[in-house]
């Protein structure tokens, strides 16, 4: 089925996602005659994304609000329970079924993990990890892939000298580079960046950044984001998603939501966010207290009613929903006229 979304502001959308969810079942035990009801741990809770062309979507949240389950999902990594996934113009997946060319899904569509001592075979010339890809994916020729390799090894900054190293031959920095490298050898649509500088020593963060803000340009390259960081989300992103416990509370340009977030969870996050101006730190005495929600057994309502110091009665009862509250800007709130 083709899907011809459009955003008004930028054009045509590379991907597409509506309700998405993805529950995990948890085994019950040996008694297969149990009465006890399945459970499932909710990491997605009908997520709705939509990401321009050549832009970049950041997702910012805490540790296990579902942000990384949300990329295994759309790049079918973790296939979703249910939902809609549309990319580039193609529904991919409806409901459970998935209607896919692997091949070419992975063609258009790569990842660059956090950690990229565990997404390197440790056994494997750099030369070869970033050829993989290309030999597996493209079908072309053996000097087809050397030109390929080459040219990426180039565009990270790394030489002809780095292809003959193995991993452990390498800085941390560098070895980012080779992941990022094996990323766009195929030449993708979309590249999903999993905490792509979160693993990395400061000094090497910024230069990492800096690439991929490179690569975008001479690419032509759309990227999701995946990131606890503020400071990147605001470096890297053109919009952003908030996540809380498997749900969107708010989502917008990054500009609009680091210069005035609305949603509780957003303010919080942002304000606990560390300033490096020690004069100023801590001013704010803002700190998210309180657990986060079981994924198993989420709170009743709006998910951050344990810990929000705005909730009123209707917020343990009710789901708010997403409602835009300025121009391309979204909240999930009963009260969002208090962090007006
Ligand atoms: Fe807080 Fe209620 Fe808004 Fe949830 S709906 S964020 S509990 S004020």
């Amino acid at each position: 089925m083709e899907n011809d979304s459009t955003n008004p502001l930028t054009g045509k959308n590379i991907l597409v996602t509506s309700h998405l969810k993805k529950y995990y079942p948890i085994r019950r035990g040996f008694n297969p005659f149990s009465r006890q009801k399945a459970k499932f741990i909710h990491a997605v809770d009908d997520v709705s994304i939509t990401v321009p062309r050549g832009k970049t979507l950041a997702i910012l949240g805490e540790s296990g609000c579902g942000k990384t389950t949300l990329a295994r999902a759309i790049t079918l990594l973790a296939p979703p329970t249910s939902g809609e996934i549309s990319f580039d113009g193609k529904t991919i997946v409806d409901g459970k079924k998935a209607d896919v060319n692997f091949k070419k899904l992975y063609r258009d569509m790569q990842m660059v993990f956090q950690d990229p001592d565990s997404s390197l075979d440790p056994r494997l010339k750099v030369r070869d990890l970033v050829a993989e890809p290309c030999k597996g994916l493209l079908g072309v020729s053996r000097s087809e892939v050397d030109a390929m390799v080459m040219k990426s090894l180039k565009a990270v900054g790394l030489s002809a000298e780095h292809a003959e190293r193995l991993p452990a031959q390498l800085s941390g920095g560098q070895k980012q580079r080779v992941a990022i490298a094996r990323a766009v050898a195929p030449q993708p649509k979309l590249v999903i960046l999993d905490e792509p500088t979160s693993a990395l020593d400061a000094s090497v963060q910024a230069q990492i950044l800096n690439l991929l803000v490179d690569l975008q340009r001479n690419y032509n390259l759309t990227y999701v984001l995946i990131t606890h960081n503020i400071s990147v989300a605001e470096y890297l992103s053109d919009l952003l998603i908030v996540m809380y416990a498997g749900n969107i509370v708010e989502q917008g340009p990054t500009a609009s939501i680091i210069a005035k977030p609305r949603h509780p969870y957003t303010v919080t996050l942002i304000a606990s966010a560390p300033i490096p101006n020690p004069w100023k730190r801590n001013l704010l005495n803002t700190e998210i207290k309180g657990e986060v929600p079981s994924a198993i057994n989420p709170p009743s309502g709006c998910k951050f009613n344990p810990r929000c110091p705005y909730a009123t009665g209707v917020c343990a009862k009710e789901d708010p929903e997403l409602r835009e509250i300025s121009p391309g800007q979204f909240v999930s709130c009963h009260n969002v006229e208090k962090t007006a």
